[in-house]
């Protein structure tokens, strides 16, 4: 296996689409932290902090955070220690000015864009479950826990995020579609994007994404 050195990688894609899957699983491999923009919301808004506070009917709804927070946010993750030599940013970034103000204090090394259409989009959102604790992710069909409602890997409650229901399912799809979708071209015109294709199972997804990165 060739050895990369440490990578700086965003991940894109709709909701859905597996980016957490996808970096929860290849963390190890890579050796760089899984930086969730969504998981580190919704963190605070689990704790009632002032960011959180802030943030949570802008998420409920399936709107995005201001640029100026999510941005300040961001920055700040990277500045930290262990984010220093490389990451994986997941959810990050959503807009053209996200991408813009992460060039002003970062190099990224390659964008991958995980591709799934909208039917199955709607599909995998309106069956998701997550850990409370761990944030692993579930499918009511498609992936249940061994036991109902309790994560196998830790123990912790699985419960379904207050964005993937109906209503802000729809609104997340479009808002990805008008704001982050774009991105896709942006990274491919600095020769910086990698297409994997999202629909088989996560472990041929591993797979693809390991071949295409040549790891
Ligand atoms: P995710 O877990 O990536 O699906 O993110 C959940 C929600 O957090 C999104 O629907 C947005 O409301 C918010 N969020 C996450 N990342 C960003 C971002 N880069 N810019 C703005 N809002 C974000």
């Amino acid at each position: 296996m060739a050895n990369m050195g440490y990578m700086k990688l965003i991940f894109l894609g709709p909701p859905g689409s597996g980016k957490g899957t996808l970096a929860a699983r290849v963390v190890d491999i890579l050796k760089v932290p899984h930086i969730s923009t969504g998981a580190i919301f919704r963190a605070a808004i689990a704790t009632k902090s002032f960011l959180g506070l802030r943030v949570k009917a802008i998420i409920d709804a399936g709107h995005l955070v201001s640029d100026r927070i999510t941005i300040e946010m961001v920055k700040e993750r990277l500045a930290q220690a262990d984010a220093r030599q490389g990451y994986i940013l997941d959810g990050f970034p959503r807009t053209i000015p996200q991408a813009e103000a992460l060039d002003g204090f970062s190099t990224v090394d390659k964008a991958v864009d995980l591709d799934l259409s909208d039917a199955l989009v709607l599909e995998r959102l309106s069956g998701r479950r997550i850990c409370r604790k761990c944030g692993f992710t579930y499918h009511a069909t498609f992936n249940p826990p061994k036991k109902a409602d309790i994560c196998d890997t830790c123990g912790g409650e699985i419960y379904t995020r207050d964005d993937d229901r109906e209503k802000a399912i729809q609104e997340r799809l479009e808002v990805y579609r008008e704001q982050t979708a774009p991105l896709i071209d942006y990274y491919r015109k600095k020769g910086l994007l990698v297409e994997v294709d999202a629909r088989p199972t996560v472990d041929l997804v591993v797979e693809n994404f390991r071949k295409a990165l040549g790891l």
